[in-house]
């Protein structure tokens, strides 16, 4: 049997098939054209499309279950057809101050719903849409994409609903959306189901259409930072794994749930223990403003990485951080531009290699599982020095994840990562699947 993954990302979608021993077996990348002539949610059904029928027929005639990840708080409003009644949102659109306003005085003070662009601040806002009384279904980008295979409307996973306000210690839409603004749009939402779980065949047309098994099972998905998370060996509370890419992002496991929204920090539930992540604007970004990719791997090779230099640099590319610091007004603080440039870099990779582990340290003072072993994704991770002095300032092993792939993740949400946890807390999530 196969297990096929597939992960909607801003430039572009992957897919991953592996077998019962998580090998990846098949593996294609399609890049969205920039813009999307068509309209992205119709190029998004196309690419999934085109993304099945390449996968070589020996995978292909064996896919037990399917399942697919978007990006979090990307939004469609679609009618009772699940067609689109405008473009969707994505993830990063901010929504007018003016249609979260009222939201404030009846979601819990900082909630991840206040932010602008919230899935629940981009529904707020699709209220004044003139086809808004067409509206049926609100879906993420991952559960519009899924209901083209399987077809039904409504169904989404409790990590796609987070940021549209579903608490998944409760397993239910908290009571502040019975209040009088909200409740009208209590019909839109949909049902959040724990990730992986199988919602239903493929359409049968569509399955001879694509050369899918009618037998395939299409499963409920995930957003695409839990996926990559879900690509690494990290599993129980105390690992963790940080993304070097262009900014600096930490996910530990922990049986204790974190949510401090004003710092960027919350918590998606993780079938037996709490993934915390918090996010700094320290990261690859700042290395990409001072070197070439050829530049950080020579002068990599020279850093002496027990030497400490102690230059104390906070590197931003503006003002500003969140996360282990929260200070809109932070100012970096960088190297001088005459500095030797190997100093430079091991200054850099330094300091936040002391950001990490800053903000690992919070999290543990904020009741988190002490730090066990740290997994690597994202291009810094194969920075051999890096490696090095993060293991000096984290105090712990630092692994290279060898899968860091979302679409490999996602196979795996697939082949059954949360059926196969015993789930151990909270009772009451324990109780309800
Ligand atoms: P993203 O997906 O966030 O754009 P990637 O995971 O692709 O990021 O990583 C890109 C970042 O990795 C760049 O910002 C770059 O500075 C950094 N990077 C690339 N190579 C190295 C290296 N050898 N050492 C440290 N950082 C690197």
């Amino acid at each position: 049997m196969y297990y096929l993954g597939i992960d909607f990302g801003t430039s572009g979608a992957r897919s991953a098939v592996i077998d019962e021993t998580d090998q990846l077996c098949w593996q294609q990348s399609i890049p969205f054209p920039s813009p999307m002539a068509s309209g992205p949610a119709q190029r998004w059904r196309t690419t999934l499309f085109q993304l099945i029928q390449a996968i070589p027929p020996r995978y292909k005639a064996a896919i037990a279950r399917i399942a697919i990840n978007g990006t979090s708080a990307t939004v469609l409003l679609c009618d009772e057809t699940g067609t689109p009644l405008t473009e969707p949102l994505m993830y990063s659109d901010r929504c007018p101050p003016d249609s979260l306003a009222p939201l404030a005085n009846i979601a819990p003070a900082g909630h991840l719903v206040l932010s602008p662009s919230s899935s629940l601040a981009k529904l707020l806002s699709w209220r004044s849409h003139p086809l808004f009384p067409q509206a049926r279904f609100l879906l993420h980008q991952a559960d519009w994409i899924a209901a083209q295979l399987h077809g039904r409307w409504g169904i989404s996973d409790y990590h796609n609903c987070l940021k549209l306000g579903y608490d998944p210690a409760q397993r239910a839409y908290p009571n502040w959306f019975d209040h009088d603004f909200i409740a009208p749009l209590r019909s839109l939402l949909p049902q959040a189901l724990t990730p992986g779980t199988v919602v239903g065949p493929p359409q049968a047309t569509l399955a001879r259409h694509l050369g899918l098994p009618s037998q395939t099972e299409i499963c409920a998905g995930t957003t695409d930072s839990i996926a990559a998370f879900l690509a690494s060996p990290a599993q129980g509370p105390g690992e963790a794994v940080t993304s070097l890419g262009s900014t600096l992002v930490i996910k530990l496991l922990s049986q204790t749930r974190i949510d401090q929204f004003e710092s960027g920090i919350y918590s998606h539930w993780f079938g037996s223990a709490w993934l915390v992540g918090g996010a700094s604007n320290t990261g690859g970004a700042v290395l990409a403003h001072f070197f070439t990719p050829t530049e950080l791997t020579t002068l990599s090779l020279q850093i002496d990485p027990q030497q400490n230099l102690d230059l104390n640099y906070y590197p931003l590319l503006k003002p500003g951080e969140r996360f282990p610091i929260q200070d809109p007004d932070l100012e970096p603080r960088l190297p001088s531009p005459e500095a030797d440039p190997v100093t430079v870099l091991q200054g850099l990779l330094q300091s936040m290699a002391r950001i990490e582990a800053e903000g690992y340290g919070k999290l543990q003072a904020l009741g988190a599982n002490p730090l066990l072993r740290v997994y690597t994704a994202g291009g810094g991770a194969q920075n051999a020095a890096w490696t090095v002095l993060r293991q000096q300032a984290l105090g712990v092993p630092v692994l290279a994840a060898p899968q860091t792939e979302a679409a490999y993740g996602t196979a795996r949400l697939a082949r059954g990562y949360f059926s196969q946890q015993a789930s151990s807390f909270p009772e009451s999530l324990s109780k309800m699947d």
